[in-house]
């Protein structure tokens, strides 16, 4: 008497949605061999699809019948056992051979007396499927980034939006990542800085399966490195080798974009990865000589056998002046000292809220027109989308190779891109002010918070933001004097008691405080400027 195998499969893939599943698969096999009377030696159940040959329970299943176990096997239809050629061949093969004498389905049943021809026809079949559906989905997936939808996993800051098929913004992390960008682009940062960042603020690495890695981790340098060199971030992507525009609402600029591929590539010649910044370096010099100073690890290994690892800052002694005898100084009196420091430079929610409403008469008078301006990008932009239309006849007319073409079309459409960014930005200058304003109460609101926090790298960003490059340590100290609008505010504290408040807020008032009232913390000329202000008031 024949034995069987029972062989159900139920992938994943798309191929297999119309698929049963394995439990309506047995159930129907198992009253079909009691009908049938036929004997069931063991049951196999698969969750791999056939696309590929290489399933670990197939193997099993054919190997076991070699050697004499079952002679039959069961199963829902032929496309179950194989999906591919080479699984394909073998079955028929083994059928040849007698190995196997029947193939029972549910519609009918193969013995090797059969005709080996509808066998093959089936299989093949079951194959061509698969590769229609392969053919099928590339094309889909090419017209797809035609339209500027990027086809595949969202990167981070994005999510898919499975409803209306498209990209859309992610934005709490989006805004950790255009912070992430922010700090590589001022060069004192390695990617391991800022893979921790992100960390801190939630972004880690995913768990994978199939790696058996139970992710949550910090993202490795070459990730982080992928990240920031991917202009999908610009609204851009690359798919099949080529540059596409995005419909996707890109999350930083240009600019910024450029700045950071520049620090990238920059970082990546060999003999600058020896000299990756420390947390306090870039930001402190040494008071004595000017010189920068830089970062030493020291272990410590104690006589009970415990180690400490330190971290020292230490003047560079490099002038050839001054022979400088500045001793180093513990990251973590650094640190104290620098929470301090940043302390005094905290606004309270109260001063916070009367600013504002300052500022917000203040907007209203300054919404002025740029027409001109945007005129002159926008008919730049025309001429650019033209170059592309003419750009792509001619590579359909094959007048120009598929290099040039994709050289050509990503030069074009980055200049395009940069334009868009001055656009919105000419567009958000009447309120350009404004929005930094608005920045720098929250910031100024956050540093009583940071410098407590263990946070080095905020502490760093702040501190820079504060006293630019002003900050020197001499004698173990930390000392510097803060700029703009921040020592208007670190000296308004001081006055806090010793002069009435409303005289702190808007001293010599008279003028509108935007203008001509140079010593209030609302002051506009303590506020940053953007260059292009800069330039316009310049030609005024
Ligand atoms: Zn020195």
């Amino acid at each position: 008497m024949t034995t069987y195998f029972l062989y159900v499969r139920k992938s994943t893939d798309v191929e297999d949605k119309q698929m049963r599943s394995i439990g309506d698969q047995l159930s129907v096999l198992r009253t079909l061999a009691k009908s049938e009377d036929l004997e069931i030696a063991d049951i196999f159940v698969e969750k791999q699809s056939a696309k590929q040959p290489g399933r670990p329970v197939f193997n099993d299943m054919l190997s076991r019948i070699e050697q004499g176990e079952a002679q039959g096997i069961l199963c829902w239809k032929l496309d179950r056992l194989a999906r591919n050629p080479i699984d394909g061949g073998q079955i028929s093969w083994m059928l040849q051979k007698g190995k196997i004498q029947r193939i029972q389905t549910h519609e009918r049943s193969y013995c090797p007396t059969d005709n080996m021809l509808m066998m093959a026809v089936e299989f093949g079949m079951a194959n061509q499927y698969i590769l229609d559906l392969g053919a099928n989905t590339r094309r889909a997936l090419m017209e797809k980034a035609r339209q500027g939808i990027y086809p595949g996993r969202a990167p981070v800051g994005y999510l898919n939006d499975l409803r209306s098929k498209s990209i859309a913004v992610d934005a709490e992390r989006a805004k950790i990542l255009k912070q992430a960008f922010e700090l590589y682009a001022t060069d004192n940062y390695r990617l391991e800085d800022i893979a921790l960042f992100i960390f801190r603020r939630g972004i880690k690495t995913r768990k994978i399966k199939r790696d058996n890695s139970v992710g949550a981790r910090p993202l490795k340098r070459d990730q982080i490195s992928y990240i920031l060199s991917n202009p999908f971030y610009v609204g851009l992507f690359r798919y099949a080798g080529e540059l596409h525009e995005g419909k996707h609402e890109p999350i930083i600029s240009k600019q910024l974009f450029d700045k950071v591929q520049a620090v990238l590539k920059e970082r990546s010649k060999p003999q600058s990865t020896t000299k990756n910044p420390q947390t306090f370096c870039g930001l402190i010099r040494c008071g004595k000589c000017g010189m920068a100073i830089t970062a030493e690890h020291r272990t410590k290994h104690q006589k009970n056998g415990n180690v400490h690892e330190y971290v020292y800052y230490r003047c560079t002694r490099k002038s050839k002046t001054i022979k400088c005898d500045e001793p180093p100084v513990r990251e973590e009196e650094l640190n104290k000292q620098l929470s301090d420091i940043l302390k005094n430079h905290t606004l309270s929610a109260d001063w916070a809220a009367k600013i504002n409403k300052m500022a917000e008469r203040d907007e209203m008078n300054a919404a002025q027109s740029a027409a001109v301006l945007i005129r002159a990008a926008k008919s730049e932009m025309k001429n650019i989308s033209d170059k592309l239309q003419r750009l792509l006849d001619a590579y359909l007319d094959q007048d120009i190779d598929q290099e040039i073409y994709r050289a050509e079309k990503a030069s074009l459409l980055s200049r395009k891109k940069s334009l868009e960014d001055k656009i919105s930005e000419i567009e958000q200058e009447a309120d350009f002010w404004i929005e930094p304003l608005r920045e720098w109460l929250k910031d100024a609101q956050n540093i009583a918070e940071i410098a407590v926090s263990g946070d080095l790298y905020a502490k760093k960003i702040f501190a820079k933001k504060i006293f630019g490059l002003n900050l020197l340590f001499s004698s173990k100290k930390i000392t510097g004097l803060s700029q703009n609008q921040w020592a208007e505010l670190c000296s308004a504290r001081k006055n806090l008691g010793k002069i009435p408040e409303s005289l702190i807020l808007v001293p010599k008032v008279g003028v509108e405080p935007t203008r001509g009232c140079p010593h209030s913390i609302l002051s506009a000329a303590c506020m940053p400027v953007s260059p292009l202000r800069r330039k316009r008031e310049l030609t005024k």
